[in-house]
């Protein structure tokens, strides 16, 4: 069709003039490296925080999960897809979030664009960080729910909200990232429950960047560590695609929300279950992170040795953003840091406001100490200037 082919070369031609188009590039890893058109780069740029995608205890899992299952899982989990894998993947989910049940999904995605929809409707009311990720905004919007954003992480803002419009609505949801995942900073999860005690409303947090790396392993509803109980979360969503090292997402709460999941969440009922190799691997990475949670600290400890190098305010998660501004600045920035053997990909615009293009840095437990120090050199001296 020629308008068809018209209209997707238009939108390229518009997308090329603002730097805005993207492209995959073919990337081959290998522990903390990552190979690109011919050259080794020291990757800052996956979240496989505690390289548990290249694991060998779990690479062996998966493989030994394939011999006896085979890939694909050949229908969805309410036909035939249902492995025996996954009531030990949900049953050491729950136990590790402290819930009464898990139900796992077949991406984070998956999982946000099915939670919510299956907990609000047309009369229900959906209250929402303006920097969620972009599946949570996509959830609240397939719901029909009336949706509004408050300011980046300003509960004052969230309270007026609801104060405001909670009373002619149904039900309410408050849904935020755990961990902000193009900023690396924390939600206000504590203020945010007491928010939604006050108002009726349910807290769903995304913990896709907490889940391995913070509070010991168990996420972000457990970062305050130490004996304080963790925040009351009732809707503990993450995903197995980051620090677990696999695929996958999550959702960990009460007995009722996840049999109600498993039996309304479209996303759950109308797609084909994850490969039992997949499974395997996820169940083999939970293991690392329970029994091993000096090694699940390292990635924040490495975040925090590159923001004391360059007096930025401490990392709070593994993710490190530096702000450049316009986008061709953030995409020479990663260019010169390509040339110096780090791979530290650019994010602009639709992912980040306007303005914001920016450096991500995510660390890993694997990469050197010594590495690091030359990365913020290096940024300190060329790309921030200071
Ligand atoms: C990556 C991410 C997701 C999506 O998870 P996938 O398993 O990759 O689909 C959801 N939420 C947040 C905050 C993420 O960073």
């Amino acid at each position: 069709m020629r308008s068809l082919d018209e209209f997707a070369g238009e939108k390229l031609a518009s997308l090329d003039r603002a730097s805005l188009r993207r492209t995959p590039t073919v990337t081959a890893r290998a522990g903390i490296w990552a190979e690109r058109d011919g050259r080794r780069l020291l990757s800052f740029s996956c979240n496989d925080y505690l390289n548990l995608s290249q694991h060998p205890k779990i690479i062996a899992a998966a493989i030994e999960a394939t011999q006896r299952y085979g890939i694909g899982a050949g229908a969805s989990r309410l036909v035939t897809g249902n492995h025996p894998l996954y009531t030990e993947l949900e049953e050491r989910l729950a136990r590790l979030k402290g819930t009464e049940a898990a139900c796992v999904f077949g991406s984070g995605y998956l999982a946000n664009t099915g939670i919510i929809p299956a907990l609000a409707g047309p009369d229900d009311l959906i209250v929402l960080d303006e920097l969620s990720h972009a599946c949570i905004h996509a959830g609240a919007k397939l719901s029909g729910a009336e949706v509004h954003l408050y300011r980046h992480a300003d509960t004052a803002h969230a309270g007026t909200i609801l104060a405001k419009h909670r009373a002619a609505k149904k039900r309410a949801l408050i849904a935020t990232d755990g961990v902000f995942s193009m900023d690396g900073d924390l939600a206000p999860l504590g203020e945010l429950s007491d928010i939604a005690k006050r108002f009726d409303a349910w807290l769903l947090s995304d913990d896709a960047h907490g889940l391995g790396v913070l509070g010991g392993g168990r996420g972000s509803a457990f970062a305050r560590g130490g004996a304080q109980a963790p925040y009351e979360v009732p809707l503990q969503m993450g995903t197995l695609s980051k620090a677990v090292g696999a695929y996958g997402g999550y959702l960990c709460a009460s007995r009722a929300v996840i049999d109600f999941m498993r039996t309304r969440a479209r996303t759950f009922i109308y797609s084909t279950g994850l490969p039992p190799p997949v499974v395997a691997a996820a169940i083999a990475a939970l293991d690392v992170i329970e029994t091993e949670p000096a090694y699940a600290a390292e990635p924040l400890r490495k975040a925090r040795l590159f923001t004391r190098a360059l007096n930025l305010p401490e990392a709070q998660s593994a993710i490190v953003p530096v702000i450049v501004g316009e986008t061709e600045a953030a995409l020479s920035a990663s260019e010169l840091l390509r040339e110096e053997g780090f791979l530290v990909v650019a994010i602009r615009p639709p992912t980040v406001p306007a303005g914001t293009a920016r450096l991500r840095f995510a660390f890993t437990a694997q990469h050197p100490d010594s590495d690091i120090d030359r990365l913020a050199g290096i940024v300190r001296q060329r790309v921030t200037r200071h």
